[in-house]
């Protein structure tokens, strides 16, 4: 029914009521979820060795890990990068997140761990639905970014932080 599907567009994925139309922006292409490999591991249609799963959130081993029990942490539900998360599935990942990262420091015993996101393909993200990566982190272990790091002249970073000021949508 076509009023069904304006009261469905009407309503965001974290169940927004009626009227309140969330923009949601996607960086990478569209892709059917029935291709999706973690639509397919979070539906146990695919193994993986899962740490933990709650409604909406499923924690898995990194099949290329960084380092051993490299971990992610994903929705349940499609969603490609961080944009288009809803807020119920962030604050239940996030939740889930600081647990398996609890849980990782002390099985390995680790001093320190790494939590990222890569979000578009230009920034590396190779399986396009949200997930965040934890990787355990060791002494001298010889992983680094390798960055080039800029400085701001007069009046840039107060331009910078205007520019985006302006686009956020709690101002
Ligand atoms: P991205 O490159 O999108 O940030 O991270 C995707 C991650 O998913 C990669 O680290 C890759 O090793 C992992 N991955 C891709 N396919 C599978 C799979 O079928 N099973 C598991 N467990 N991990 C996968
Ligand atoms: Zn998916």
């Amino acid at each position: 029914m076509l009023r069904d599907f304006f009261a469905r567009m009407n309503r965001s994925a974290d169940g927004q009521p009626p009227g309140v139309v969330v923009l949601k922006t996607n960086l990478s292409q569209r892709i059917s979820t029935a291709d999706c490999v973690f639509c397919k591991i979070a539906g146990r249609e695919l193994p993986a060795e899962v740490l933990l799963q709650t409604p909406r959130v499923i924690s898995i081993l990194d099949i290329n890990p960084i380092h051993y029990g490299h971990a992610l942490v994903i929705p349940t539900s499609h969603c490609s990068d961080f944009l288009a998360i809803g807020d119920a599935d962030l604050h239940e990942l996030m939740r889930v997140a600081q647990d398996v990262a609890r849980g990782m420091v002390s099985a390995l015993g680790l001093e320190g761990f790494n939590v990222f996101s890569n979000n578009g393909r230009i920034a590396g993200q190779s399986v396009f639905h949200f997930h965040l990566h934890i990787t355990p982190r060791y002494p001298d272990d010889d992983i680094r970014f390798v960055l080039k790091l800029k400085s701001y002249r007069d009046g840039e970073m107060a331009a910078y932080a205007d520019k985006i000021r302006h686009c956020l949508s709690h101002h």
